[in-house]
C-alpha cells in the first residue's frame, strides 16, 4: 500500500485513481446515461468527497475534471454540478463508515439483473467468496434517490460490509481506498454474471461454509482488492494518459 509525504500528495493520488475508475467503468459498459458515480473521501477535509462531474462521459473524465462536494451537497471545488443521487447516497455512506475512502455505484447490467431477483450472491466460485458474509440486500425500492434519508437507509443496509445490492436498482461497493471500491465493483458485477449463467444452466454446487470463510479472508481482504486493481490501473494509464491531466 502506498505511503504519502503530504496530504496534498495523497489527495492527488486519490483523484487519479478515481478518474481512472471512471475510464475503466466506461470500458466495462457500466455507464447508463447520467447514472452512476464513484466517490473518494478527501484526505484534507474528510467530510467532503470527490465525485464525477455531472453529464461528463465516464470515458472523458480527467483528474482535473473531478469536483469536490461538502456534506450539504455544495460543490466546493470544480466547475460542474453534482448528480443529486450521488450526493444523497454517497454522503450518507461516507458519513456512516469512517473507514470508507472509496464508494462505487452504477447501473451495471448483471448487477441490475441480480438486484431484480432480490437475491444475494451464493458461494459458487472462488472469486465470489470475496463477498461471502460480506454483502447485504437493501430490500426496498422507492424511486430515484433524491433524499438523504434514503441514503441513510442504504448506508444502514450496507452495515459493515463491502457491498450492498440495491433491489431493482444495482450494486454499491465500498473500500478502504478507491482502488478497492472499484475492484470490488468490477468483480461483483462479474460474479452476478456467473451466478445468472450457472443458475440458468443448472444447480450450482456451493462451496461449504468453512472453505468459503477461509477463501473470503484470502480473495476478499482489503490488500487483495487493492492488488487486483493495479493491472487495470496500469492498463488505463498507458492507453489513456490524459486521464492524469
Ligand atoms: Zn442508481
Amino acid at each position: 500500500m502506498p505511503e504519502f509525504a503530504s496530504l496534498d500528495e495523497e489527495r492527488l493520488h486519490r483523484k487519479q485513481r478515481l478518474a481512472a475508475g471512471f475510464r475503466l467503468f466506461s470500458k466495462f459498459g457500466f455507464e447508463e446515461g447520467v447514472a452512476g458515480h464513484i466517490t473518494a473521501r478527501d484526505p484534507i477535509e474528510s467530510d467532503t468527497f470527490w465525485v464525477n462531474p455531472f453529464g461528463v462521459p465516464f470515458a472523458h473524465v480527467r483528474t482535473s475534471d473531478l469536483i469536490r462536494v461538502d456534506h450539504k451537497g455544495e460543490v466546493v471545488e470544480g466547475n460542474f454540478h453534482v448528480n443529486e443521487a450521488a450526493f444523497c447516497i454517497h454522503s450518507q455512506v461516507h458519513a456512516a463508515r469512517p473507514d470508507v475512502i472509496g464508494a462505487a455505484h452504477t447501473h451495471s447490467t448483471y448487477g441490475r439483473a441480480i438486484s431484480a431477483l432480490g437475491e444475494t450472491l451464493e458461494p459458487i466460485t472462488q472469486d465470489v467468496t470475496a463477498f461471502y458474509d460480506d454483502h447485504s440486500l437493501f430490500d426496498d425500492y422507492t424511486g430515484v434517490v433524491t433524499d438523504i434519508e434514503e441514503g441513510k437507509r442504504i448506508a444502514h443496509a450496507l452495515g459493515e460490509h463491502k457491498a450492498v445490492i440495491l433491489r431493482n436498482h444495482g450494486l454499491l461497493t465500498v473500500g478502504h481506498c478507491v482502488d478497492e471500491a472499484v475492484w470490488w465493483f468490477v468483480t461483483m458485477d462479474r460474479s452476478c454474471n456467473a451466478q445468472l449463467l450457472a443458475e440458468a444452466a443448472g444447480t450450482p454446487v456451493l462451496i461449504d461454509h468453512d472453505m468459503a470463510e477461509l477463501t473470503h479472508n484470502q480473495v476478499g481482504a482489503p490488500v487483495s482488492g487493492y492488488a487486483s486493481f493495479q493491472p487495470m490501473y496500469q492498463t488505463i494509464v498507458r492507453d489513456e494518459p490524459d486521464v492524469l491531466d
